[in-house]
């Protein structure tokens, strides 16, 4: 795959590592984050190289999750003490799971919301679009303090995602908006928290399924709704503007994830092994900023 790439970029540093389990990095050297936005970059194309082969067994899954959501616990932990804390951004399309992977985080820690919190993102308000767009994300307790964990069910990335997609937005805010996000997340890092960004991904006929199934299940209704359908329809739109996201946005010191997610069993553990990765990785060699 990576090779593929390399030939269709020439001069293609391969700024991403695809691992056998699946999970796709992508973490760019960013020397600088003030470096300017270049519209005649070519944007690989990250989305196509997600295998949607994987899939776990019922009884395997059980083992695995339990593991995973155990090593979760440990490591959150330790993190008071360490001063740091944990911010993880779960995107992807409708119905792609980013609920069902929050819920086994917050089974992992127990329903423990001294240190947990789940932050919904959805549009701004009014007050909220007469403000700098990233001061939401700051307000209400919305970001960690030492040892605490959030999980943002969709979050900031959202500016470079469904605004240029439905053109809520001017093609110069969303350009600016990628250094404004590599800004951000570079104060986050200096401020010890370890952002995971993960982009929970589906392929199409999986979505349709999990459509019908929701609109079949009285229980399952009100995760249906119109802007679903419109968002399917700019289903492509949405990998471009995907791609321009992760090349832009994934950085060496908050990179991308992307999990294949049409197994549900299989992305819940995937995710989990990613958090606890980075966050072992940040335990054992801190993000220095000097
Ligand atoms: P859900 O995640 O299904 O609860 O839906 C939340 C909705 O809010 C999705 O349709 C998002 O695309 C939308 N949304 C999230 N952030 C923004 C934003 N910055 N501007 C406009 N819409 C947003
Ligand atoms: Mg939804």
């Amino acid at each position: 795959m990576t090779k593929k790439l390399i030939r269709a970029f020439p001069g293609f540093q391969p700024d991403f590592k695809l691992a056998d389990e699946g999970l796709l990095k992508i973490g760019r050297a960013v020397k600088n984050i003030a470096a300017p936005y270049d519209s005649k970059v070519e944007i690989p194309d990250y989305l196509s190289l997600v295998n949607h082969d994987f899939s776990l067994g019922k009884k395997e899954y059980e083992k695995a999750v339990a593991k995973e959501e155990a090593e979760l616990s440990l490591l959150v932990r330790r993190l008071k003490e360490l001063k740091m804390s944990v911010i993880i951004v779960f995107q992807g399309r409708d119905a792609a799971g980013k609920s069902g992977a929050t819920k086994r985080i917050v089974e992992g820690l127990d329903w423990d919301w001294r240190i947990l919190g789940v932050v919904p993102v959805g549009a701004p308000n009014e007050e909220e679009r007469n403000q700098p767009y990233l001061l939401r994300f700051f307000e209400k307790d919305r970001m960690p303090g030492f040892g605490e964990v959030r999980v943002f069910d969709r979050g900031w990335p959202e500016d470079v995602l469904v605004v240029p997609v439905m053109k809520l937005a001017s093609k110069v805010h969303v350009e600016n908006s990628y250094a404004e996000i590599n800004s951000m997340e570079w104060l986050l890092r200096r401020s010890r928290s370890v952002v995971v960004k993960i982009w929970l991904d589906i392929t199409k006929d999986e979505q349709k399924k999990r459509f019908d199934d929701r609109q079949a299940d009285p229980q399952k209704r009100h995760k249906y709704q119109e802007s679903d359908r419109i968002a399917r329809e700019k289903w492509d739109d949405y990998s471009m503007w995907g791609n321009r996201m992760m090349y832009w946005n994934g950085t060496d010191y908050a990179p991308w994830y992307m999990v294949p997610a049409n197994d549900k069993r299989f992305s819940r553990v995937a995710c989990l092994r990613a958090i606890n990765n980075a966050i072992s990785e940040e335990i054992k060699n801190p993000f220095r900023t000097i």
